[in-house]
């Protein structure tokens, strides 16, 4: 049993905390990857636990798992630690009763307000959010940009994510929103979600398995693999996203196993002798 680069992967049969990317690792839109369900059921069987980390602040945990349900994945709150979840602890532990104003989708916002984060109009905050707002307006961006020249205010970004991926290629995400802002008011981003190890971390103390229990399963090198290395537990690369051979070649972020997809992982668990 060898991985892409010759990785011997008998260690992957150890783990029982399997922590999913979403996007380019299990679905693409509304089309989930062959070989998932069969995964997902298999760990369930093993009694492992497998949760979904995800940097897409666009959705809340209550979209996903409507969206799940449409891909024939059953699954309740504690399967799920987003971008979202990391953001609001951060921003209750570094900024309690801070005034926000935040760019991000109506979804977002009735996250951020259902568990007490004060939201506010850009001329009343003391510290700018930013999502990965699917409803951006200029005017939104205008205002932000008002809020941090006349204010210099902590500016905290849910995920650092360039983009994401489509059915027809990608499109902007939270971190090319931010890299705007970021030319234009030269002030820079303190970004929460993957890859600080922030969600493996609260994963690992919700589940009470440990980090040599646990694999971190992603498509992007910069955000998935990076969060586990950051956190100290194994990493697995998929192929079905952004991240291909060349550039797992190139890059200084290396994932401990890559294989092509994840029915690739269900047929290495499967087969265990
Ligand atoms: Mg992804």
């Amino acid at each position: 049993m060898k991985d892409i680069f010759g990785k011997d992967l008998h260690d992957l049969l150890n783990k029982k905390l399997f922590l999913f990317d979403m996007d380019g690792t299990i679905y693409e839109d509304s089309h989930v990857y062959q070989g998932t369900l069969e995964l997902l059921d298999y760990i369930d069987t093993r009694g492992g636990k497998y949760m979904f980390i995800t940097n897409n602040s666009s959705s809340s945990v209550k979209d996903y798992i409507g969206k799940l349900e449409q891909l024939g994945i059953s699954t309740d709150d504690g399967h799920f630690l987003t971008a979202s979840q990391a953001t609001i602890l951060y921003l209750q532990q570094n900024y309690p009763n801070k005034k926000v104003y935040a760019l991000g989708t109506q979804s977002f916002l009735g996250e951020l307000q259902r568990s007490g984060i004060m939201l506010t109009s850009h001329d009343q905050a003391e510290l700018l959010l930013v999502g990965f707002d699917k409803e951006l307006t200029y005017e939104k961006w205008a205002n932000a940009c008002q809020l941090l020249f006349t204010k210099k205010v902590p500016f905290i970004a849910t995920n650092p994510d360039l983009s994401c991926p489509t059915s027809f290629g990608f499109i902007p995400d939270c971190g090319s929103i931010c890299q705007i802002l970021e030319n234009i008011t030269n002030q820079k981003a303190t970004y929460i979600g993957k890859p600080k190890d922030t969600m493996v971390k609260l994963a690992l103390q919700n589940s009470g398995f440990t980090a040599e229990d646990t694999l971190v399963i992603g498509d992007r090198l910069y955000t998935d693999i990076a969060c586990g290395n950051n956190a100290g537990v194994s990493t697995l690369c998929v192929l079905t996203g952004e991240a291909n051979i060349a550039s797992i070649q190139e890059s200084d972020i290396k994932p401990t196993y890559t294989l092509t997809s994840v029915l690739e992982l269900y047929k290495t668990l499967k087969e265990e002798p």
